[in-house]
């Protein structure tokens, strides 16, 4: 039997490799569709996966999923290497399809978006993919140990360089607690993780994989305070000195962004730093004067229940 197993094995390994851009992705856009379209042209070039900040700049991006309706509508910005610029909106605005563009699940309709100067079309899929870290909203866990749910952010890399990104990501101290640490099972027919745990698994993985631009697509579910802001610093070591984009559900979480883009059904509305947009008093100011509302009505229920 192992005769048969080992090749078995093998052919398994590799087939993970070649597709280790892809799993990343799928969990990020469960919902998404794969498109025959994109294709590497002839010639395509290759993105180093690692090395310096990329800038990542999307030039007049017209995009929809179908003929006969637009989703993105003249979008232009920029995130200069090593910076960090923010999306918010409403659901369905069209944040997470700038993200998939910039992926290149999909090409545009008109207009480029391009990385380290080159327009995407013009990198080979698999590096581009490979150049880009996504921290997805909603991490799935493979039915494997913490340890291979880390390293398979870079196979190959060395037990120190999985514990250094478990440090980095907060999750390490929480690992040796448990007594089997790094070879304790998890997913759905091992330990079950928290939302906060797991979510400290992607950033470890992701911290271990180094890309060259990093997606945050920040979870709509609301975390508690003390959750938040362990993932808060968690997230702030994976992002420090590398491009990226967040996708933003609370405003609270991107005041420091470089920049912050207000998009409103396709369009961005408003742009500017957090103080910024602040000061002009318009869609960004509602929005973030609701927000604070709103955790203070959640705080004062709190205080009730408490009371009660
Ligand atoms: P957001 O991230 O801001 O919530 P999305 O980028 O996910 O918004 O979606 C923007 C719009 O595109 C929505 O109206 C959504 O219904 C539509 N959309 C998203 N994905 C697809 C798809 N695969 N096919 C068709 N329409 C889609």
């Amino acid at each position: 039997l192992m005769q048969l197993y080992v090749p078995l094995n093998f052919l398994g390994f590799v087939y993970w490799q070649i597709n280790q851009g892809m799993i990343d992705m799928e969990q990020m856009f469960s919902l998404m569709r794969v498109n025959y379209e994109v294709r590497d042209k002839p010639g395509a070039i290759e993105l180093a996966p690692q090395g310096a900040p990329v800038e990542v700049r999307f030039e007049d991006v017209h995009f929809g999923y179908n003929p006969d309706r637009d989703i993105l509508k003249g979008v232009s910005f920029t995130v200069a290497a090593g910076q960090k610029v923010a999306i918010v909106g409403p659901t369905g605005s069209g944040k997470s399809t700038i993200s998939r563009l910039l992926f290149r699940f999909y090409d545009t309709v008109s207009g480029c978006v391009l990385v380290d100067g080159h327009d995407v079309r013009d990198y080979t899929q698999h590096s581009l993919r490979a150049a880009i870290g996504v921290v997805p909203q909603d991490t799935v866990l493979f039915n494997d140990t913490i340890f291979y749910n880390i390293a398979y952010g870079r196979p190959g890399a060395s037990v120190e360089e999985i514990e250094q990104a478990a440090r980095l990501a907060q999750i390490h101290d929480f690992i040796i607690t448990l007594p089997q640490g790094y070879k304790t099972k998890v997913g759905e027919r091992g330990l079950k993780l928290s939302g906060g745990e797991k979510q400290r698994v992607a950033i470890a993985r992701t911290i271990l994989k180094n890309p060259r631009v990093l997606i945050l697509d920040e979870a709509t579910s609301a975390l508690d305070t003390a959750t938040e802001q362990e993932i808060g610093s968690a997230l702030r070591s994976v992002a420090y000195d590398r491009t990226t984009l967040v996708i933003a559900h609370r405003l609270s979480t991107v005041t420091d962004a470089d920049e912050i883009l207000v998009l409103r059904e396709g369009v961005i509305v408003e742009r500017g730093s957090h103080a910024a947009l602040l000061e002009a008093d318009g869609v960004y100011a509602g929005m973030w004067a609701a927000q604070q509302a709103e955790q203070e009505e959640a705080v004062q229920s709190k205080t009730f229940d408490e009371v009660a």
